[in-house]
């Protein structure tokens, strides 16, 4: 998806410097074969990054595309602009993808696995920040073919600058919330409803007033400018009120956004593969942002107006208070369940990215493994703060990809398993979600207390994303392990190899 986010500002960015697609006749057929070669890359690296066995393939696939379609965008430029020349043309270009370049990289190098959505978020701001841009300045100087639409490239430039103003300011709150640089705490303004409401029949008022007018007088730019104002603003307003615990899914419908703002700015500038990068990162962002919020048993509107556990009939509900007897146990505790245990299946969440846990587990299970232990991984599509984040991990400490399975290939598996390892996780493995009235009702959660023993990692008894309390910790099979799991898995790694080496009694 970042291979698409640079693709689709790069070429917008190289298509509006010169005022948008004048392609030169020698150049049209190449160009369009590119495009089509560009287009049919991205879809292979969506199809391949969508499996971690095709993962790696997807994206390349996905970075050939970008270098493709980068390639022929700066062909055209450097083809089609007479006011500058080629060899301006050029060095403006190779500036951009220099200073473009460093920073890039210098950025991925340094962002840890959970500033991921961060990063991401500000993308996506600058993707709308690009479609705001190349709005005015198609606005400012139209080429032919958009001249020749008349009014409807006034709707055009409407439509790409207030999404991609609303995505800018959105997506940069949504990064700040993430980074805690603005509080994660909604922030509510009286009749917050009504000011959207107002904002969106304001703004299509005012784009209705602005495509009429189609010229460039005083008015015209009075709405243009005040239509952006209220785009920015709305931005910054939708998403300052929504939890910092729910900024994943906007960020993923601040994702789709984009690609819509994109798509609009590929109308503008008469380019096809903008148009067609745009639809598969708008319709891709929504899906997921529809899967993310179907796995939390959720719906976008219950997102956007307010999380879990924000009114007090769900603080109540959420009980977050004692409910019984905690056993404990130690790392020498664990390590003697392991080595008797047959079968163990391990249930990662947010706590293991937190503690940046994956190594010590991979090497644990490869000592588990050695001694002819049954060790697979349960993952459920929510657990930790992005779809695949558990995924992602376990293949960075080169877990192989056969023992991790996904929430539906162990559910039922469970009442067979010797002892289950809930590493990090709380709400995925929740037993609250089966009890009607329960703030996370309905969400469909790993059934881990179905197995003979379980041993929950986390440091406290704090609860989970959704604020829920969390009965399995009271469970009588259940023992807590508390402390930083990187620790606490490193020391269970130990006691297995001291056990191991004893002699038998
Ligand atoms: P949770 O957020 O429910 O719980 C994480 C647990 O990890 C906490 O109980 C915490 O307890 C523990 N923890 C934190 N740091 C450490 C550490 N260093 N060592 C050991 N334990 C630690 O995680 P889940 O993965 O189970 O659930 C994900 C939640 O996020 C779900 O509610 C889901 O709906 C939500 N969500 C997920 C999205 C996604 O796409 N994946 C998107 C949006 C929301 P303690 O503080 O006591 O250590």
């Amino acid at each position: 998806m970042l291979v698409l986010e640079s693709a689709r500002t790069a070429l917008a960015g190289a298509e509006s410097s010169t005022g948008g697609g004048a392609v030169v006749d020698s150049l049209a057929q190449p160009v369009t074969l590119a495009y089509l070669a560009a287009a049919g890359l991205f879809v292979l690296a969506c199809a391949g990054l969508s499996k971690h066995e095709t993962a790696v393939r997807g994206n390349i696939a996905g970075a050939a595309g970008m270098a493709v379609a980068c390639l022929a965008a700066i062909a055209i430029a450097l083809s089609s602009d007479p006011a500058h020349g080629p060899l301006v043309t050029g060095l403006l270009i190779a500036l951009a993808i220099g200073v473009g370049g460093v920073v890039g990289i210098v950025w991925a190098r340094r962002v840890e696995m959970t500033g991921m959505p961060q990063l991401i978020a500000i993308f996506n701001g600058l993707v709308g920040l690009a479609a705001v841009v190349v709005g005015y300045n198609s606005y400012l100087s139209p080429d032919a073919s958009s001249a020749a639409l008349g009014g409807f490239h006034f709707g055009e430039v409407f439509l790409s600058t207030f999404v991609g103003g609303v995505t800018f300011t959105g997506s940069l709150v949504a990064g700040m919330k993430l980074n805690g640089t603005l509080p994660g705490r909604p922030i509510l303004l009286p009749g917050r409803n009504w000011l959207n409401l107002g904002a969106l029949v304001g703004s299509l008022a005012l784009g209705a007033v602005f495509t009429a007018l189609g010229d460039h007088s005083t008015w015209a730019w009075g709405c243009l400018v005040v239509m952006t104002l209220v785009a920015l603003a709305l931005g910054v307003h939708l998403v300052v009120a929504i939890g910092g615990g729910d900024m994943p899914v906007v960020v993923s419908i601040m994702n789709s956004y984009s690609g819509w703002a994109s798509a609009f700015t590929g109308f503008l500038v008469d380019n096809d593969l903008l148009i067609i990068t745009g639809a598969i990162v708008g319709s891709s962002g929504a899906y997921l942002s529809y899967l993310m919020c179907r796995a939390m048993n959720r719906s976008f509107l219950n997102v956007l107006l307010g999380g879990f556990g924000t009114d007090a009939s769900t603080a109540a509900a959420a009980g977050g208070g004692e409910q019984g007897e905690i056993r404990e146990v130690d790392a020498t505790g664990v390590a003697e369940m392991l080595l008797d245990a047959k079968r163990v299946v391990i249930t990662p969440g947010y706590g293991m990215a937190v503690a940046q846990a994956q190594y010590p587990v991979a090497a644990l299970v490869e000592d588990l493994v050695d001694r002819g232990v049954e060790v697979t991984f349960g993952i459920h599509p929510v657990a930790g703060r992005l779809p695949g984040h558990m995924n992602v991990l376990l293949a960075e400490a080169k877990v192989p990809y056969d023992i991790v399975l996904e929430m539906d290939e162990v559910n039922d598996d469970f009442a067979d398993i010797d002892v289950v390892l809930v590493i990090g996780a709380n709400d995925t493995v929740n037993p609250a979600a089966q009890e009607p009235g329960s703030p996370i009702a309905g969400m469909p959660v790993l059934r881990v207390w179905e197995a003979r023993q379980v041993v929950v990692f986390k440091r406290s008894m704090a609860t989970g994303y959704a604020g829920v309390g969390n009965p399995l910790f009271f469970k009588e099979n259940t023992s807590m392990l508390f402390g930083d799991a990187k620790d606490t898995v490193e020391a269970i790694d130990r006691a297995v190899e001291t056990l191991r080496a004893r002699p038998p009694a």
